[in-house]
């Protein structure tokens, strides 16, 4: 009798994602990372201060369900309904001068006030907060945590290796310190480069779908790479405005309405 030999199953490691068709890692799964994610949001809106009653409040609520709502429509389109059943969407308001808005796993968004001004109008907040949803709905979150994991666990067996040489005490806590490393991820690292023009133009493509105007867009981010200087919003540091990112959004555009016509 030949005796199986363990393996690793791919399809349960490897995820091809419904809105752009790329396989993508998944080392963690859903239920894991969003039960984190969400504890973490909720922890966050109990220092916050939350101002969704106000009238800029009630228009990030109406934006982000405009978004929501495309999203669903869009994921029906290619025949997967049911992926964001897990998600649990929530947009909330916050006041702080700070200008800044961002993501959790499973689609936790943060708008702080002080972004409003440069946002202008509901298409500078739709521009803002459908990028913000993409990288929910691409499940960045989980790629940038599978990646880490895959760097964590390749320093340990680097680790165990120099250990089993005969490393000294100073290694060894280093395996700690990267375990530590793994659980800190959540909205607070910047995504990479391909990971944002992923959200650029699943953004674009949401907000179309909404019917706001995707031009706008282009106005955000002008508006936005003016504030780049000796105090360059938290915003702008980890969504770095350039040229390039601009030239990108307006090459989008075109696809995004093709895109639209076809969904709405
Ligand atoms: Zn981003």
């Amino acid at each position: 009798m030949i005796e199986e030999t363990p393996r690793i199953d791919l399809p349960t490691v490897i995820e091809k994602n419904p809105l752009t068709g790329k396989s993508t890692l998944a080392l963690v799964d859903d239920d894991r990372m969003f039960a984190e994610s969400f504890a973490a949001y909720a922890g966050f809106l109990e220092d916050a201060t939350v101002v969704n009653n106000t009238p800029d409040g009630k228009v990030v609520r109406k934006v982000g369900e405009d978004l929501r709502r495309a999203a669903e429509k869009w994921l029906a389109a290619e025949g997967r309904p049911d992926y964001f059943e897990k998600y649990k969407w929530e947009y909330n308001l916050v006041e702080s001068p700070e200008v800044n808005a961002w993501c959790m796993p499973g689609g936790k968004i943060v708008v702080y006030t002080g972004i409003l001004p440069v946002t202008g109008n509901n298409d500078g907040l739709a521009t803002v907060m459908g990028h913000e949803l993409a990288h929910a709905l691409l499940n960045h979150g989980r790629q940038q945590r599978s990646a880490e994991i895959l760097r964590t666990v390749g320093s340990i067996a680097a680790n165990v290796i120099t250990f089993a040489a005969g490393a000294d005490a100073g290694t060894r806590q280093g395996v700690d310190v990267l375990y530590d490393l793994g659980s800190t991820y959540l909205g607070t690292l910047p995504f990479s480069r391909k990971h944002e023009t992923e959200a650029d133009e699943v953004g674009l493509i949401l907000m179309t779908i909404s019917g706001y105007n995707p031009e706008e867009s282009i106005a955000f981010w002008t508006r936005m790479s003016e504030m780049s200087g000796s105090q360059t919003p938290a915003f702008l540091s980890t969504h770095p405005s350039n040229k390039q990112r601009i030239a990108n959004l307006g090459e989008a555009i075109p696809n995004a309405e093709e895109t639209a016509s076809r969904i709405r």
